[in-house]
């Protein structure tokens, strides 16, 4: 007997027939013996229908109504599938986050989970119920809903998994697990059998959607087992039919590199003109952290008359706007230019065994320029390389890079 939570997304409980599919999967994993959590997210395009109805009554909505109406998705296809269960003879019960209960920060919108009780779920567990709780939301120490961002549902299933110390987590989606890249992009992708938490966590803190970057960062710490499958086919999680995102130790591949991925959320920003002396990064990015602004890739130009230099750097394309204003104040920064543009993509290879073999920035540097794709910005970890380019080039970049490191038919 495992202890199992299986998380079902968007596409996965679309509508009712979804969920229906989606119950059996989980009265199999009963049927086995196994003690089953669910985590269900909106039903898909709900979310996104929920947001624009805040962006309708007013654009500067306020963040604690904003979470009031989106959390309310998840609790639709919480009673649904709840509901689907019972109709299989299974005790099921649905639960909200308040009711568990799953305590989060009150940074609305982007709340983080800070703890889970986990005994009264524990308790039904064991007595054979199925407990099937609404992703992404939780309660805040003040009482109010709080929601933990796109993607959050993945993020509750493993902190879910974590308090309840499970077996494995499996996520459910609308892929077989995770691809070489995006197989939507690439329709040649291979599906990997395992990958590490490192890589995971790069390549979805890169742009692989598969998996919320918070929901790998948790697993990662709390070592929680995280399978991505589909909710498609006949398999079920206990077959282990998908993607193991597991420790590193336990990859028996050896591959250089594991992923491509792209993002296009970020912009890029370049101030012209700026002093060469000391203290002009501080001066830029201080006023972008106090504003909150995360910055990512830099670059600073060699000053060519010792005087005056050039910087670039990117942030998410959301927080562009701001990143501007905020310069623009700048007493610091009089006299220098600065110009942004969302005109960028992020291309990124990612793999552990760049660690210890040399010649995959070159690689990639090479295969780009043969296309006449020219690069942007360049930044670099130990296990992985990403370089901006214009956004018309994404998909060719993409495809050449896969093709380049040999990562279709991968085995
Ligand atoms: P869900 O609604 O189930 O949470 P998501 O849309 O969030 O599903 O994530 C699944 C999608 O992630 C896939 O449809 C696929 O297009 C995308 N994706 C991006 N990169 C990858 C990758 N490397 N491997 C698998 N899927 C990926
Ligand atoms: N429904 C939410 C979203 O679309 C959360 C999730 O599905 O994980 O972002
Ligand atoms: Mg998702």
């Amino acid at each position: 007997m495992a202890k199992l939570v299986a998380k079902f997304g968007g596409t996965s409980v679309a509508d009712i027939e979804r969920i229906e599919r989606a119950a059996d999967k989980v009265a199999k994993e009963v049927e086995r013996g196994n003690q089953v959590a669910v985590v269900v997210s909106a039903m898909s395009g709900v979310t996104n229908a929920l947001i624009e109805h805040c962006s309708n009554v007013d654009s500067l909505y306020d963040a604690r109504e904003y979470d009031s109406v989106v959390a309310s998705g998840e609790q639709v296809t919480a009673g649904l599938m709840a509901m689907a269960l019972q109709k299989r003879g299974i005790a099921a019960r649905s639960w909200l986050g308040w009711q568990v209960p799953i305590i989060c920060s009150d940074v609305h919108g982007k709340a983080r989970i800070l703890e889970i009780n986990p005994d009264e779920l524990n308790k039904r567990l064991e007595k054979g119920e199925v407990a099937v709780l609404a992703g992404v939301q939780g309660i805040t120490h003040s009482g109010r809903i709080a929601t933990l961002g796109r993607g959050g549902s993945d993020t509750t299933a493993v902190a879910l998994a974590a308090a309840l110390d499970a077996d494995r987590c499996d996520i459910y989606t609308d892929v077989d697990g995770v691809y070489t890249t995006d197989p939507r992009i690439v329709p040649g992708a291979s599906k990997l059998k395992a990958v590490s938490y490192e890589e995971m966590l790069e390549m979805a803190s890169l742009g692989a959607k598969v998996l919320q970057t918070r929901s790998v960062e948790m697993a990662f710490k709390r070592e929680v087992p995280v399978q991505v499958l589909s909710s498609f086919g006949d398999a079920i999680g206990s077959d282990l039919p998908g993607t193991m995102v597991v420790k590193e130790e336990e990859i028996m591949e050896d591959h250089v590199v594991n992923g491509i991925t792209y993002s296009r959320d970020d912009a890029k920003i370049t101030i012209l003109n700026l002093d060469d002396v000391p203290g002009v990064a501080a001066k830029v990015f201080g006023p972008l952290s106090k504003a909150n602004v995360n910055v990512d890739m830099i670059i600073q130009d060699i000053s060519t008359d010792g005087k005056l230099t050039d910087m670039t750097f990117t942030v998410p394309r959301g927080d562009a706007q701001r990143a501007k204003d905020v310069l623009l104040k700048c007493e610091d920064l009089k006299g220098a230019k600065i110009i942004s543009s969302t005109d960028v993509a992020k291309i990124s290879v990612v793999g552990i065994g760049m660690r210890s073999h040399a010649g995959v920035a070159q690689k990639m540097f090479s295969a780009l320029a043969d296309k006449g794709i020219n690069i942007q910005v360049i930044s670099t970890s130990e296990i992985k390389i990403s370089v901006l380019i214009a956004e018309e080039y994404t998909e060719l970049a993409v495809r050449t890079l896969h093709n380049v490191y040999g990562l279709e038919h991968l085995s």
